[in-house]
Formats: structure tokens, sequence, C-alpha cells
């Protein structure tokens, strides 16, 4: 074969045509198995679908003389994160210390959200952001904007650009908030309709657009009717927002909506819970909201990064899976204070007290299970074919705290090692649907260890 290096990390695109990635592949199955691939093969046809996966020794009869090939060496090649929840604006307060969460909101959150009704500055947060996004291995993020129709719109833009994947929205909010963030209800159904309506299923699904009251306490009653009208009638889109984070904030619900039984509740009245309705946190939850969330299909975004950065508390894991509740995992910046999801999957072990969660659960719940929570299993969270080919290379041992022989080990350690040890510097390459949205040796990330790109024979 003839070589040549790509100065990008793993190869671009290649103009339609298939490609090839060699690499250990490991992708989950449910929460106690994976597949487990060393010298395996993912084929991506040129529109960036996965045409096959397997051993290469099975697979390149039939593709190595047609194909691109992308040699990843012993790297893993695993689906993307999926980030169940975040903040777009948010990423300029990443580390900001607050003691509660409504406080928090207050001192740093809300001045934040204020500034992106200055457009240059909405554009050049939402390109940092979605590159931040790339750069941790995201392939998938649920995302808050801001209440601001023309940032909301550009942030879209943006990440239609860049390739990237989202499911997003602007932030309603028309009660309880400074006067710079308050909206009148009905321009805020309206601006929601139209940036739905513009952008919801852009690029074949790529992009989604979620209904987005922030929570309860900053919504009237006629806000929430009203969203939960629109988003009944438009198929397809999500519904997404906070629920049970904190009990400060419970009591607090509890107090401005005194006819509901509970938190969630006060979203049930309105029609808020469903398939596609997306709850992030929903720690403060008696068994009955787990019934209902369970029957209306609803998802949960886990948080614990977050939780351990405000106490908001201990997401009641055991009482989920046993009720049956679907839910992925969420980062949360700027609550959390990290964008990686590899991070967050260490502290949602780290957050139980009692319960040890496996490096093989953790793995599938910021994959295929929260691919499942928010019904796109079909095309996303893992790497079978058919899907999209939204994957990441990963090279443990370009973090320095890695043991150097990591690769050397079995599959579990490797994974719990990830797990564990795991943020952005273990990410080699980030692919959504085919193509490369971040590699090593882009821009500051130069001099890491490029993969080999061979033409075909
Ligand atoms: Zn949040």
């Amino acid at each position: 074969m003839s070589g040549s290096v790509s100065k990008n990390g793993c190869a671009e695109k290649n103009g339609g045509a298939t490609t090839v990635y060699l690499g250990h592949v490991v992708d989950p199955v449910d929460e106690d198995q994976y597949r487990d691939i060393p010298a395996g093969a993912l084929i991506v046809s040129g529109d960036g679908r996965i045409m096959a996966v397997g051993k290469w020794s099975d697979l390149s009869e039939r593709y190595s003389s047609s194909s691109k090939i992308v040699d990843c060496g012993r790297k893993l090649i695993m689906p993307g994160m999926i980030d169940m929840h975040i903040h777009l604006p948010q990423v300029t307060q990443i580390g900001k210390s607050g003691d509660t969460l409504l406080s928090w909101l207050e001192k740093y959150i809300f001045p934040a959200e204020s500034k992106f009704s200055d457009l240059s500055h909405a554009e050049k947060i939402a390109a940092w952001f979605f590159d931040e996004l790339a750069s941790n291995g995201t392939t998938l993020a649920v995302v808050f904007t801001t209440v601001h129709k023309e940032a909301t719109d550009a942030a879209f833009r943006i990440a239609a650009d860049k390739g990237m994947r989202a499911i997003m929205g602007k932030v309603m909010m028309d009660r309880n908030a400074p006067p710079t963030l308050l909206e009148d209800s009905q321009n805020s159904i309206r601006d929601s309709e139209g940036l739905a309506s513009k952008w919801h299923g852009y690029d074949d699904g790529r992009l989604l657009y979620a209904f987005t009251p922030r929570f309860a306490i900053t919504a009237t009653d006629e806000l929430l009717r009203e969203c939960g009208k629109l988003w009944q009638s438009s198929p397809g889109t999500y519904l997404h927002t906070h629920l049970s984070e904190s009990r400060e904030e419970v009591d607090k619900v509890a107090s401005l909506f005194p006819q509901s039984r509970s938190y969630l509740d006060v979203y049930d009245r309105s029609g808020l819970c469903g398939a596609r309705s997306v709850f992030a946190h929903s720690i403060h939850l008696d068994d009955e909201d787990l019934q209902v969330m369970h029957g209306k299909k609803c998802a949960l975004a886990h948080c614990p990064s977050s939780n351990f950065f405000l106490k908001s508390g201990v997401f009641p894991i055991d009482r989920v899976k046993a009720a049956g509740v679907e839910f992925g995992l969420g980062s949360d910046v700027a609550a959390g204070p990290q964008m990686s999801i590899f991070g967050v999957m260490k502290d949602a072990n780290f957050i139980q007290p009692k319960i040890w969660i496996s490096p093989r659960e953790l793995f599938y719940r910021a994959t295929l299970g929260g691919a499942k929570a928010l019904r796109l299993e079909e095309r996303l969270g893992s790497l079978e074919v058919g899907k999209e080919a939204d994957f990441i290379v990963i090279d443990p041992t370009l973090k320095n705290a890695c043991p150097k022989d990591i690769l050397d080990h079995g599959t579990d350690e490797i994974l719990s090692t990830i797990v564990f040890l795991g943020d952005d510097r273990m990410i080699d390459a980030t692919y959504i649907r085919g193509r490369q949205v971040f590699g090593r040796g882009k821009g500051s990330n130069a001099g890491s260890e490029l993969h080999k790109v061979r033409g075909g024979k």
C-alpha cells in the first residue's frame, strides 16, 4: 500500500467514497455488555452511514481495494458521547462557584445570558461552544441557548456549518428573571415556533428543535400550557427543561403552583410529559412521579457533576432503573464544571454513596442509553450497520497520568481507565455522520501522533 500521512489526525471524508477505519472497536450493547473487536474495522459510506463493522480480517477482502483506509492502530473506536443537557451561553461561566442553585443563577448565569442580546457576542460564543463539544468527543448535545431568537438562530447556523449534531432550543421565560431576559408569553411562543419551523429536521435530522422553558419558576401557567400545545402539535420535536434539581427549587415551585401534586405534575398538567420530553436532574421525585415518567416515556438527563458542584442531592438511580425510566448523562455546563462526558461518567459513580456503577454501564449511559432515552437509537448511539457514523477515536496514552501500557490490558481494564481518568486529552478524533469535526494536529492540538492514512491498493 502507498503511504501518506494526514496532517489532520484521522482522514477527512473521502469525497463520497467508502472509508475504512481500522482500530480496536468497542461498542455498547446494554448496561452489562459491549462488543469487543480488537483489530477491528468500521466501514463508513460516503454519506456517513455505517456499512459494516467487524474484524478487519473478515472484511478486508471486500473493502481493501476500493476504499480509503485510515489506520488508527490500537486506538479505540467508539460511538461518540451524547450530552443530554448543556447550556451554550454558560461556557463562559465554567468554574464560577455559587452557594445555591438560585443564587448562582442570579450572580453569574443571568448576567452572562443577558449578553446574548449582542449578536456578535452570541456568534463568537456559539462557535467556541461547538468547537469545545467536538474536542470533547461529544457528537450529540441537547442544548439550552438563551431567550434570544437571533442568538439561537445563529447557534443553529453555526452548528449547521460546523457539521455538529444538536437538539437545541431558545429558552422561554416570562417571570422571575431579570428584566433583560424576560419575555412576553406570546412572543416567546411565536419566536420558538418560528425557530422550530426553520431548523427542526435540518440536514436529515442532524439538527432538531427542543421547546425549552427554563424551569417552572420562570414560567407562568399560561406559558407552560401554550408551550405544551405547541410541542404536541410539532411532531418529532423535543421538550427540554429542568426538574427537581434542588430542595429550595422544589419548595419554590410548590408555592408558585399550589394546585399541583408535585413539581413533575406542574409540567404534566401543561401537556409537557411524553416521549421526547427531557428532564434534567430529576433528583427529588416520588414514586408516583416515576410511574408517570415511565408511563409517558419521558427521558431523564442525569447530571452528576453539576449535582456535586451545587450540592443539589443524589440522583435516585436505583429507583429510576426499577421504575424503567430511560436516562442518559448530561454535563450541565456550567453548573457542571466540565464538558467532558468522560468526567461526567466518573462522577456518576462517585456521587452514589452506596451503589457501584460499572464502567460498562457508564459507557452505555453516555452512548446508546442516551440515544434510547432520546428515541434516537435507530440512528445513533452505537456502531451498528445502517446507523449514522458518529464516532470517536480514543488514545488513552495521550493523557499523562494514564499507564503507558494500558493498551496491553484487557478491554474491561481499558474501559475502566477511560471512565475514571478520561477527559478531552484522550480524544484523538471526532466524527459526526462520517465527517471529521475534530482531530489532533489541527490548530493548538498539533504534535500528537497522526494516524496513518493509506490509499487503496
Ligand atoms: Zn441546566
